[in-house]
């Protein structure tokens, strides 16, 4: 032990990244502990609604990271942790498994039953078990792929390793997960993939939706990925909708789907369930209370 210290002793006064790392490497070990555990990690759920009527159509999956000392942790800051220190694959298969999980919970329950999209990272897309996770929990948990969607970042496509994406895609989306590009619009790549892609869903960046209806190039951005996503035969859904006015604006551009605030915040498995059986006891549509009321 007095030689570890030393050791480590000696690490603390090179002026190197290292410095730098410790305290994340903390971080990291306690991450790589939840995950082992599974105890402090959770996926909330957020609706994604037909934006005409509010009725329910889909859950992305988000995944929280409740730390014992620091609270909640949000998943900007320690994806990319887990992405730097080799757990990225790890966590992305317990996010699948998690939601699979999920799913046959809510199918034995009668719960409304929505395909749940989870979000894949760079490297689980490149680290190659991605299809061998997926076809695992599919049949561990007997959910047919066409509950499971998946949101791909587009920057991923960015990647000088995306080259064989489309072809992986392809396979995916045979067996049937519906697949969307998330954060459209900011990951700065050529719109030439749309058209090898195997796609069903863009997802229009929050970034585009925050000024409106205000912003004139927010607007009329807004307006060309519309019309060119219906020649493209693509839907497309608007994320981070949180004012009704944001929400007309997307109505009279011909916007179908959304997700954002206005309509649900991602919320805990249990909650959603409590809300369900609100709603079904109420006699209402899943989902589609909330927004009639306001
Ligand atoms: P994302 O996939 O684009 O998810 C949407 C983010 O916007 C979520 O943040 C959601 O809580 C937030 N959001 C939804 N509606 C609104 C709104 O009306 N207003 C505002 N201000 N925000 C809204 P969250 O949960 O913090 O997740 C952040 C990002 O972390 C996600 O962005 C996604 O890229 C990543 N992420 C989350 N869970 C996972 C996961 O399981 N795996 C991977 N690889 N990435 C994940
Ligand atoms: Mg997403
Ligand atoms: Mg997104
Ligand atoms: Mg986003």
């Amino acid at each position: 032990a007095a030689k570890r210290h030393g050791r480590n002793h000696s690490q603390r006064f090179r002026p190197s990244l290292d410095m730098q790392d410790s305290p994340q490497l903390g971080l990291v070990n306690e991450l790589r502990h939840a995950l082992a555990t599974g105890t402090q990690l959770e996926l909330h759920y957020q609706g994604q609604h037909h934006l005409a009527d509010g009725a329910l159509v889909g859950l992305e999956a988000l995944l929280r990271w409740r730390h014992p000392r620091d609270g909640m942790i949000s998943p900007a800051d320690f994806i990319p942790l887990a992405e730097r220190h080799g757990l990225m694959a790890s966590l992305g298969n317990w996010v699948i498994d998690q939601a699979l999980a999920q799913l046959a919970r809510w199918r034995r329950l009668g719960m409304p039953e929505v395909p749940v999209w989870v979000n894949v990272s760079a490297l689980q897309m490149f680290q190659g078990e991605l299809e061998t996770a997926l076809a695992a929990g599919l049949a561990r948990h007997g959910i047919p792929p066409g509950l499971l969607g998946l949101e791909i970042t587009e920057s991923v496509l960015l990647d000088e390793r995306a080259g064989d994406i489309a072809p992986r895609l392809g396979v995916l989306r045979e067996r049937g997960h519906p697949i969307a590009i998330d954060d459209f619009g900011t990951g700065y790549s050529s719109l030439g993939y749309l058209k090898k892609l195997p796609l069903d869903k863009l997802k229009l960046d929050r970034a585009f939706i925050k000024a409106l209806p205000d912003d004139r190039a927010d607007a009329a951005i807004v307006g060309a990925v519309l019309a060119m996503a219906r020649g493209l035969e693509l839907q497309v859904i608007a994320e981070g909708v949180e004012t009704i006015a944001q929400r007309d604006f997307l109505q009279a551009a011909g916007c179908s789907l959304v997700q954002g605030f206005l309509y649900a915040r991602p919320l805990p498995a249990e909650l959603l369930e409590a809300q369900w059986q609100e709603h079904d006891s109420a006699g209402g549509p899943p989902g589609g209370a909330r927004v009639a009321a306001e």
